[in-house]
């Protein structure tokens, strides 16, 4: 649990300071923030203090976790709801839609100023990236994760957590966009991923971080540069259900197999997840193209992390009618791809919000 002795040992300074902080500030004069829960280590729980890295995920509810946090009401009034308690690489559809409703209501209400969402880090980053398409609201959201439960040793899940409200709490991030708070950093949620499994500093953005939050205070350093929440041509509030988009991932000797399975599984439109920037191997063009010509939408991503697949460059995609994920990961292109598709758009225009969003 996040009430472990070491957490709040290691908590003691900045405590200290969002204390000093707050005594300066009228009570009446605190955000409220809602804490919206969804599982993953951060509500973990292991045997023992040594297990970092063998544990159960998604076990502590969110009451829990918020009363093992008196720190928390020193920045903000903050309430919370359990919205599922799931390890998140077993997320769905389903619970994207559900949760984005969620805090696209919550977003609308006048006594709310800002939401966090807590969620196993697996694929935080990919729910991050929906929420930042789908909800139209300048209030900040901040989704929150930890590496280590908060039975651990230097368990992570407390200072995330108490950093995610922090953030969300602040007038200064407002307009700002859907944010991933972990490890002191805030990172938008377009261009953050899960780039380390097992260290406390996972979470990286090839553009770098937007700034950090520390002891309460925000630091900003760049602002987002691509289309989000009150920008966005995605709205949450008209979506009812997401088309199957999936993924085929490259390899040496990689054969059509997974190609066509898709294609026959009725697949709108396949990510392909290739090598370097972006390319197909010559046994992989045909049915890519065949894919094409029965209507599946074919994106060119790369299973490379960093960098941008260029259009038009391994591949003619303008003579074979696809597109080009630019910098999103596989599984990102995967959630831009379903909301493109569930407005009805054609290749050109997903082309073009892969270099708008
Ligand atoms: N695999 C689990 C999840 O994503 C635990 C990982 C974590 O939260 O760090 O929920």
């Amino acid at each position: 649990m996040l009430l472990a002795g070491p957490v709040g040992t290691a908590n003691a300074a900045s405590t200290a300071t969002i204390t000093a902080a707050a005594a300066a500030a009228p009570a009446a004069a605190k955000p409220n923030v809602v804490v919206l829960a969804t599982g993953g280590t951060i509500a973990g729980a292991g045997a023992s203090t040594i297990n970092s890295a063998t544990y159960t995920a998604a076990k502590v509810p969110v009451d829990k976790l918020l009363a093992g946090l008196p720190e928390l009401a020193q920045v903000a009034n903050v309430r919370g709801e359990q919205v599922f308690q799931i390890a998140s690489e077993s997320f769905t559809n389903d619970n994207l839609l559900a949760l984005a409703q969620r805090v696209s209501a919550l977003s609308k209400q006048a006594d709310v100023d800002g939401i966090v969402v807590t969620h196993g880090t697996d694929t935080l980053a990919e729910t991050a990236y929906f929420l930042s398409l789908t909800v139209h609201t300048d209030k900040p959201i901040a989704v929150v994760g930890s590496m280590r439960p908060g039975t651990a040793l230097s368990a992570d899940g407390a200072l995330n957590l108490v950093n995610a409200v922090s953030v969300a709490a602040s007038a200064d991030a407002r307009g700002k966009g859907v944010f991933v708070t972990m490890n002191d950093e805030i990172n938008t949620a377009r261009d953050v991923n899960k780039d380390v499994n097992i260290q406390t500093g996972a979470f990286k953005s090839q553009w770098g971080p937007l700034g950090m939050v520390v002891e309460g205070k925000n630091y900003w350093f760049r602002a987002p540069a691509k289309r989000h929440t009150n920008q966005s041509e995605f709205n949450i509030d008209k979506l009812t259900q997401l088309p199957q988009v999936d993924i085929v991932y490259a390899y040496g000797s990689v054969q059509p197999t997974g190609v066509n399975a898709l294609v026959q599984s009725g697949a709108k439109a396949i990510i392909h997840a290739g090598t370097g920037n972006g390319s197909v191997a010559d046994r992989m063009v045909k049915p890519l193209q065949d894919a094409r010509n029965q209507g599946v939408i074919v994106v060119r991503a790369s299973r490379v992390p960093y960098g941008f697949v260029l259009r038009n460059a391994e591949q003619p995609d303008d003579k074979y009618d696809w597109v080009v994920a630019h910098d999103m990961r596989p599984e990102k292109a995967r959630i831009l791809t379903m909301l493109a598709l569930s407005k009805g758009a054609s290749t050109q225009e997903l082309q073009r919000m892969f270099m708008e969003y």
